[in-house]
């Protein structure tokens, strides 16, 4: 597979099938003055992510903003070699700087992977309930998404083709060791719900369009019903 087009702006550039099989989806995000990376994949295919990123004729220089949405390993692995080779500012969640910051091998589920991970600082840290920035050209909205993991965060923007969601971990799964709550969980399904998106990207099912955005999200929350 190669890196491509999702929708104006938005690439898929990371993910097993294009960079290495332990990767979550990785997008990527044109805004203009800068690039901002959307997850870092689970270490072994960092070198891949940047490829692709050149290969869609981005230099990956540009890379300016890296959103860890959750300390899970297959999503935060890439990180240090990522910074190391773009000098990118990291943000994350607050309630999640225990695994990224610490590397927590229980909370990042690095033992899981077999994969060593090198813990990173955050340079901005989220804490709110929604917060609202602007990088490169384009507004950023990062939404608390406690469940899966207590610092899980979703990503969206308003583009012209209209609101595209960054969710990586709608899917779950739940685990004590990562102090998963599933009535969190709920709740913050039903937010994403509202928020009424066009584009779904997801962190390991791939892309949802129109309809299908709130199929699939319904779809998890009736799986998980009986939980
Ligand atoms: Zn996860
Ligand atoms: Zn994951």
């Amino acid at each position: 597979m190669k890196p491509k087009e999702i929708a104006e702006l938005v690439y898929a550039v990371g993910g097993p099938g294009l960079s290495h099989p332990t990767d979550c989806c990785v997008y990527l995000v044109d805004a203009g003055k800068e690039l901002v990376l959307i997850d870092a994949g689970a270490g072994p295919g960092a070198e891949a992510i940047l490829r692709n990123v050149e290969a869609l004729g981005f230099d990956p220089t540009g890379i300016g903003h890296l959103v860890a949405t959750h300390c899970h390993i297959d999503h935060i692995g890439g990180i240090s070699r990522i910074k190391e080779a773009t000098d990118c500012m990291l943000m994350g969640h607050q309630l999640d700087r225990d695994g990224i910051e610490l590397g927590d091998r229980r909370l990042t589920a690095a033992d899981l992977y077999g994969i060593e991970y090198w813990p990173t600082k955050i340079d901005m840290i989220l804490e709110g309930a929604e917060e609202k920035r602007v990088l490169g050209n384009l507004e950023f909205h990062f939404v608390a998404t406690p469940g899966h993991t207590p610092g899980s965060i979703a990503v969206y923007l308003d583009l012209e083709e209209g609101r595209v969601l960054f969710g990586q971990d709608v899917h779950g799964p739940f685990s004590e060791d990562w102090g998963s709550d599933i009535d969190e969980w709920r709740r913050s399904m039903e937010k994403l719900l509202r928020l009424d998106a066009d584009l779904l990207c997801e962190g390991h099912a791939g892309i949802f369009r129109g309809e299908d955005v709130r199929d699939y999200i319904e779809s998890q929350l009736r799986r998980y019903r009986q939980l």
